[in-house]
């Protein structure tokens, strides 16, 4: 390569990517180009509702200008391995424009009321029929994860970098078109921590909501909770459903599972999800996984009901889904139904999640970590 051709590559890779930008910074920009307004509506269509990978594909650009801006970067991933499971979920592995490899999920969910319709409810035939009607995405904010909880895999593969505003948006696109269908809700469950990453994770919220179009309220965003981070989420206002990975009922064991739970007493976590609560008027999930013999006996669920008695919130109940690198044990249903019925009794709010894609490489960062030399 010349000096010519890298200092006109690297032009090229400076440019940021268009996606996740809205309507007003669209038009902003094609006027910038000396193209009339309206273009920027048209752009905006074709990126948020056409699909479009490239600026040279959007047809009702003259021939001329599509040349001129054909360098510049829409943001889509491409896609490194589909993996569908019977029962409808399909997992993705997208390749980012640096070659790192990320996870997405879509999850088909059933029709029935409320905001989180994939966690919890088991599925009836007369509900299967309607499993079309709704469209999860789990979907990713870093590429790895610097939290190193004990049982998840993305945790044990190590963190390599943030995510952008556009390659989190782009996932949602991923899914809706691969599904072909209109997707209902988001949920930061996938790899990495979205509040430390706060700013894009922001970004991306406020493009899925605006420009993709979804519901703040069918917004999940998922943390094991950094300090300060909660409050300063909550400070934004924002209708999004906040679900904190809690997984123990007293801070030894906490520490035990998520070795960054040291810098985060559990009192000063619950204390920020209260503030979370009045500022924003939204009730917090709390989501708790369930080891065997762990965390999982009656008097954990009474230590647990004893910190949110009172707290404008729900309990999800993940079962835990098996990773090769550590020895944990899924509990059997009836340990699970005891936990419900104990967190019951004590009038807290639970659900138990059902388990999608659990056929193989379930968890959060597994098929990554078991596909990522392989090419599609
Ligand atoms: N870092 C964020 C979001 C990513 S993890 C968070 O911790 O909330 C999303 C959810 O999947 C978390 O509740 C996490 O604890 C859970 N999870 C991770 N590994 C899991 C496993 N092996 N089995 C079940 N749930 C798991």
């Amino acid at each position: 390569m010349t000096e010519v051709d890298k200092s006109a590559q690297s032009q090229v890779t400076s440019i940021p990517p268009l996606l996740g930008a809205s309507l007003a910074e669209l038009t902003e920009w094609v006027q910038q180009q000396g193209q009339p307004a309206y273009r920027g509506r048209q752009l905006h269509q074709w990126i948020y509702q056409k699909g479009a990978r490239s600026l040279t594909e959007i047809s009702v650009f003259s021939k001329q200008w599509r040349e001129v801006v054909a360098d510049v970067p829409i943001g889509r991933s491409t896609l490194h391995y589909r993996s569908p499971s019977p029962d409808g979920t399909v997992k993705y592995l997208l390749r980012l424009a640096d070659s790192h490899i990320i996870e997405a999920v879509g999850i088909p969910t059933f029709t029935r009321g409320g905001e989180e319709a994939w966690d919890g409810w088991e599925d009836n035939p007369s509900q299967q029929a309607k499993s079309k009607e709704r469209l999860t995405v789990c979907v990713s904010s870093q590429v790895g994860c610097p939290m190193a909880c004990d049982f998840c895999a993305t945790g044990k593969g190590g963190f390599i970098r943030n995510l952008k505003r556009h390659e989190i948006v782009d996932q949602v696109l991923t899914v809706q078109e691969d599904f072909g269908q209109r997707v209902s809700n988001v949920v930061f469950m996938g790899m990495g921590e979205p509040l430390l990453n706060l700013d894009a994770v922001l970004g991306a919220v406020k493009s899925i909501n605006q420009d993709v179009g979804i519901g703040m309220r069918s917004l999940t965003i998922s943390t094991v909770g950094i300090p300060g981070r909660i409050r300063q989420l909550a400070e934004h206002h924002l209708q999004v459903t906040l679900a904190i990975s809690l997984h123990a009922s007293n801070q030894a064991l906490r520490e035990r599972l998520i070795p960054t739970a040291k810098r985060y007493p559990l009192e000063a976590l619950l204390d920020e999800c209260r503030e979370y609560v009045q500022l924003t008027g939204r009730r917090v999930t709390f989501e708790y996984i369930l080891l065997a013999g762990l965390n999982d006996l009656p008097e954990h669920a009474i230590e647990l009901a004893g910190h949110l008695r009172g707290f404008q919130s729900h309990v999800n109940l993940i079962p835990y889904n098996p990773i090769s690198e550590v020895d944990y044990q899924r509990p059997t249903p009836r340990r699970i139904q005891n936990f419900v019925e104990v967190l019951e009794k004590q009038h807290i709010a639970v659900s138990v999640r059902r388990s999608r894609g659990l056929e193989k490489d379930a968890a959060c960062g597994q098929l990554r970590a078991s596909k990522i030399a392989q090419p599609v």
